[in-house]
């Protein structure tokens, strides 16, 4: 953005950005466009470093279509990785808070000035639509710098306790937050930006070393994110970016036994292996899991119905479905039920799908072969059991031929016993439910393993009693932006209850920086 633009892009902002934006974003594209296919080394104590085997990096939109090329590490790689974190710690967590915070500063700036290069990087590699992955990008800055200014408000930790009242003595106390040491991010495809670099910028401003494994999907926006550290002057070592799969790498790094601490997003079922493999470990060690959701918007008769349909289409297929945030499951009460599916349908019918990075398009493909499986046998059941009352299919005509696009699909009359309800889908399937009151929308809300995020449609009092009974992390009422999503450092810190993270915490609140460190009372004690 031009340096006199008072815009600032954030998923509230996002749906009507300036021009210029759009400008900005299509040069980027036609450079990136020109230059793909490059190989990319993982960068281990500030070395590129190269493994026999590698894998590509496809687009979704366009598989034929290769935007770089990872290195497929193995657990040599894991190892030396985090020796070199561990060996760089010593000096790290010595280097006074207010050094650290001024390079992770000049990393977030960096990114802001590259961020139309890493949007394009992101849109190419996840299948975001333009906004979305610029947005992504902007928060993953915004992450860092507000990690920064927390450190900064809290005098980085340190904090003057009570004077003991002991005759005879001087005696007093300070309590101070210190890093744990080597701490591994491991990140998921679909917010590859904020989901890397905010656990990797709050866990580097606390004085911890790092090592990064992204998803192998999206492996090229976190590789740029390690280039906007090295290039600040975070020192070799501090910072370390691997790839390669989850399940040979990223499990080896997690099975090491210098590794003191972990913020792992992803998937329910991941999430908890990693947390009963490390149970199992000689001691416990902090570890920060975010992990699925099964989103609920609960819709009273006194809702305004335009609001509560647009802000349920944008959360329910923004990203196709795939944010943790996304609206999985709606309750109305009876008497708006139908109108709410018939514009629900409309809104519905009218996205453009297609190459996310064009403009005119909203939604793209879902991430991989899987994903479209994945929804592919949700609706042949869904189909089955219930109503589709539109999409259900995979589009295959010529402009989506090569890629993975799949219909925004809404469900109606599925019983409410179906496992669906439940299971969270991760494409863009949403099931809506008529209520005979908001007490059953509520109960029907919170009876999932689940506690993300939620949204609410209808009057200010009963605003209020949602508030005050919904079991989530991040809750919102009367939010034509989104039914349940929306998130932003300062404004909107995002976590989740139950199921869905183990914190109890929220990412860039107030309470959050504060798990990457453990505390240590000094006791000075001076006679006379
Ligand atoms: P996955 O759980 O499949 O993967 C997440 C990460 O874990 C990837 O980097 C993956 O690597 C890695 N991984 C997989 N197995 C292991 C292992 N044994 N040891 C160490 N690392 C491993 O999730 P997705 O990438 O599919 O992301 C979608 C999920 O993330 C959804 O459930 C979504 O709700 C959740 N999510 C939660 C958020 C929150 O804030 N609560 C935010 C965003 C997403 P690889 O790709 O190589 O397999």
């Amino acid at each position: 953005m031009a340096a006199d633009s008072t815009f600032k892009l954030t998923y509230a902002t996002m749906h009507n950005p300036p021009e210029e934006l759009h400008t900005n974003f299509e040069s980027a594209l036609a450079k990136i466009r020109a230059n793909l296919g490059k190989e990319h080394g993982m960068i281990i104590d500030g070395k590129e470093v190269f493994t026999a085997e590698k894998y590509e990096d496809r687009n979704p939109a366009n598989f034929d279509e290769v935007l770089a090329v990872f290195q497929k590490g193995t657990p040599k790689e894991a190892a030396l990785a985090v020796e070199a974190a561990k060996r760089a710690f010593p000096k790290w967590r010595k280097t006074p808070w207010q050094e650290r915070i001024k390079l992770i500063r000049k990393a977030a700036d960096i990114m802001s000035e590259r961020i139309f290069e890493m949007g394009v990087a992101m849109a190419l590699e996840v299948g975001k639509n333009r906004t979305e992955a610029l947005g992504d990008v902007a928060e993953t800055a915004d992450l860092m710098r507000y990690a920064c200014d927390r450190m900064e408000a809290s005098n980085g930790f340190y904090a003057e306790m009570g004077t003991d009242p002991l005759m005879g003595f001087n005696s007093t106390n300070v309590s101070v937050l210190k890093p744990y040491g080597v701490w591994v991010v491991i990140s998921p495809f679909n917010f590859p930006g904020a989901l890397t670099g905010g656990p990797t910028g709050e866990a580097l401003v606390t004085g911890n070393t790092v090592i990064m494994k992204p998803a192998t999907d999206t492996t090229w926006t976190a590789r740029l994110i390690a280039e906007c550290l090295r290039d600040a002057g975070v020192p070799d070592g501090v910072f370390n970016f691997i790839s390669g799969p989850g399940s040979s790498i990223g499990q080896a790094v997690l099975d090491n036994p210098d590794v003191a601490g972990l913020t792992f997003t992803g998937s329910f079922d991941v999430g908890m292996k990693i947390f009963r493999d490390w149970g199992s470990r000689n001691y416990v060690r902090p570890t920060i899991l975010e992990l699925g959701g099964k989103n609920p918007a609960v819709v009273s008769r006194n809702a305004n119905l335009e609001d509560a349909a647009v802000g349920i289409m944008r959360s329910a297929f923004g990203l196709q479905g795939q944010k943790c945030s996304a609206c999985s499951r709606v309750f109305v009460e009876q008497p708006l039920y139908a109108q709410l599916v018939d514009r629900l349908a409309e809104l519905t019918n009218k996205i453009n799908i297609g190459d996310p990075t064009q403009r005119e398009n909203w939604m793209g493909p879902v991430i991989n072969k899987g994903s479209y499986r994945d929804y592919q046998q949700f609706s042949e059941d869904l189909s089955q059991h219930g109503t589709i009352v539109t999409g259900g299919k995979v589009l295959t005509n010529d402009a989506y031929a090569h890629g993975y696009f799949c219909s925004p699909t809404i469900v109606t009359d599925l019983p409410e016993s179906h496992g669906l309800w439940k299971q969270e889908m991760f494409v863009p399937i949403v099931t809506i439910a008529p209520v005979p009151s908001l007490e059953d929308g509520m109960r029907r809300a919170n009876d999932v393993s689940y506690g993300l995020t939620a949204g609410f449609y209808g009057s200010q009092d009963e605003a209020e009693w949602f508030f005050d009974n919904i079991e989530a992390g991040v809750t919102y009422a009367n939010r034509p932006q989104g039914a349940t999503t929306g998130a932003w450092p300062g404004f909107q810190p995002f976590g989740g209850w139950k199921g869905s993270g183990s914190s109890g915490k929220n990412a860039g609140g107030f309470y959050y920086l504060q798990l990457y460190m453990h505390e240590q009372i000094n006791n000075r004690v001076i006679r006379g």
